[in-house]
């Protein structure tokens, strides 16, 4: 049998292990030349350890070493030794020995680097992804790699132990509606008709429940062609579950432990448990937002009684409208003039009317545009009910309450919120609306449309304002995923459908197959979501998705590894009966349109 390539890992070697022969096997972190001895640090997936070329010892090897560059791939044989007295490095886990070399190979050299595989190095996004597999080389990504596994493994592990089925639902379906936009996948055999990608497992899912199959889970692949944001991907994986003969008491007592086993493994601490829980209203009313960041105050405070008979017109006319007059205490700070105007511009862009500073001045004077149109009551009522002292900027917002509560949670979020990810502060946010209504009264599923309502008769009569049984989970302010106890009704489902504009006739062609289904005793059931790019982002404290997903796409939904999305053969599109529109035709070619 051929000798192994290795008999030791790098990462593991320590002072117990001096005197040993080993074999090594990675690539070249660094080398360095010190008066002819060469140092390379020999990295592979357990660590680094110091390997030694010295060319009294052994010539021919220090020959071969000078050849050596950086990210070559190498084995080495030599002997572990202590590092001389005085040379340890107690910052690499290795660092009290090295390693003599007696025989270097190049199993693989390498061409020049596009960039240093060294996480101080800062390299354009783009070149990453370019080259993500040396990107991943890098020790921080090769940490989020194996963070990544470690979640998806305790998800498993946790889930097992509860008596969950793992099952897997297939990935070219109809269009599971989940608000978002399906991506299509075009048949050869049935030219002109399509699958989507699932948005998620969801109508599966809820026919596994139907299956008699009581607990499932899986950890899916899911699809939505949105917007990309730094939390968002056009594919994103979910720990996704289901339980039948279960409420939303069920679910949260299964999920949670998942999660904690999840913040076991990657951060070692233990979370508290049960999470608390806010209902949306509540969220909405002191956080300005459904995915409240509880990690700090600062919280929206309703100054409709303060401002009540205000002699400020502009508060007067919203609250004579029926609107809502609200603040924050954005607490002690510096403010220039051109910190005021940013954030009065802030405002603007989030869709405000306007602003209003003021500032708490050293003998409880209110400095502000508008100081002059308040009297002292409101003034004090003011402070009182924001809690103000001395040096507080207060901001405060008057419009329509879901506009001033969303420009206000905003910009609590600019100015409160921590950065990074020390802390975590996980939170159920219960009871949401079951529509969501556009400023035309027009209704979309806030969740989605397969969530039940609390009760029928409320959902019928006052759509706008019923509450459904759905519910998300939040740390940190990221919303992690959302669930619901769902309808298992048909004729409820049929009814939700027609609230929504859906005809009966569209009904039964997009999800007939589905109402069918429910008309054989179906349990009754609910579930959940997790996102695990999220959770992982989070738990490895990472600003964006892409840093915790192995080939994530760019913010415009491209890869520039493999150059996709790109073009496809002709005779490809013919088999799929799919005739490029000509001024596409014309624009892949580069000719300006309309030419
Ligand atoms: N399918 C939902 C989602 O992906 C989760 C659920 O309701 O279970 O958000």
């Amino acid at each position: 049998m051929a000798e192994p390539l290795r008999t030791a890992r790098a990462g593991a070697l320590g002072e117990a292990d001096a005197g040993r022969e080993v074999r090594l096997a990675g690539w070249v972190a660094s080398i360095r030349d010190h008066g002819g001895v060469l140092f390379v640090d020999l990295r592979e997936a357990t660590g680094v350890v110091q390997v030694v070329i010295d060319p009294v010892a052994d010539p021919e090897v220090t020959e071969l070493g000078r050849t050596l560059r950086d990210e070559y791939c190498i084995a080495v044989s030599g002997t572990v030794r202590l590092r001389p007295p005085g040379t340890a490095n107690p910052d690499l886990p290795t660092g009290a020995v090295e390693v003599a070399a007696t025989a270097v190979i190049v199993l693989s050299p390498s061409d020049p680097l596009p960039f240093r595989i060294d996480d101080r190095a800062d390299v354009d996004e783009n070149r990453r992804l370019e080259y993500r597999y040396l990107d991943l080389r890098r020790p921080r990504m090769a940490a989020n790699l194996v963070a990544r596994s470690r979640a998806m493994g305790a998800m498993r592990t946790t889930m097992l132990a509860q008596g969950f089925l793992e099952v897997d639902t297939p990935t070219l379906v109809k269009s599971t509606p989940e608000g978002a936009r399906d991506v299509l996948v075009p048949s050869r055999l049935r030219q002109g008709s399509f699958y989507a990608l699932p948005q998620s497992p969801q109508l599966f899912k809820q026919l596994l429940m139907v299956g008699g199959v009581e607990r499932y889970y899986q950890i899916a692949r899911c699809y939505r062609d949105e917007d990309f944001r730094a939390d968002r991907q056009i594919e994103f994986t979910q720990l996704d579950i289901e339980g039948s003969f279960w409420d939303r008491e069920g679910v949260f007592s299964a999920l949670e432990p998942v999660i904690a086993a999840v913040a076991r493994e990657l951060r070692g601490v233990e979370l508290p448990l049960p999470f608390p829980r806010i209902t949306w209203h509540e969220a909405m009313r002191r956080y300005g937002s459904d995915k409240p960041d509880t990690r700090f105050g600062m919280e929206l405070v309703d100054l409709g009684p303060v401002f009540t008979g205000t002699g400020f017109q502009a508060f007067a006319a919203v609250l004579a409208a029926g609107g809502l007059v609200a603040g924050i205490n954005a607490g002690p700070r510096e403010t220039t003039r051109s910190m005021l105007d940013g954030l009065v511009e802030r405002a603007r862009t989030l869709g405000a009317k306007g602003l209003v500073w003021a500032v708490v001045e050293a003998d409880g004077t209110l400095r502000s545009p508008v100081a002059k149109h308040l009297g002292t009551p409101e003034q004090e009522g003011l402070k009182q009910a924001l809690g103000a002292a001395p040096g507080d900027l207060l901001l405060l917002v008057g419009d329509r309450a879901k506009a001033a509560r969303s420009v206000l949670g905003a910009l609590r979020l600019d100015l409160g919120r921590p950065g990074g990810h020390d802390a975590l502060d996980f939170l159920w946010v219960v009871d949401f609306p079951v529509f969501a209504v556009d400023d035309d009264g027009n209704l979309a599923p806030e969740h989605h449309p397969f969530t039940a309502p609390y009760r029928v008769e409320e959902m019928r009569n006052d759509p706008q304002n019923a509450l459904s049984r759905a519910y998300d989970l939040v740390v940190n302010g990221v919303e992690l995923g959302s669930g619901s106890e769902r309808i298992h009704d048909p004729r409820v489902q049929r009814e939700v459908f027609s609230i929504l504009g859906i005809s009966d006739a569209e009904a039964e062609s997009r999800f007939g197959w589905f109402m069918r289904a429910l008309r054989f005793g179906t349990p009754p059931h609910a579930g959940f979501a997790v996102g695990l790019d999220r959770l992982v982002m989070v738990l490895q404290d990472e600003p964006n998705i892409r840093e915790v997903m192995p080939f994530p796409k760019t913010q415009t939904g491209y890869d520039p590894m493999t150059d996709s999305p790109s073009v496809v053969d002709d005779h490809q599109l013919r088999e799929l009966g799919i005739d490029l529109r000509p001024e596409v035709r014309a624009s892949l070619a580069g000719e300006p349109p309309g030419s």
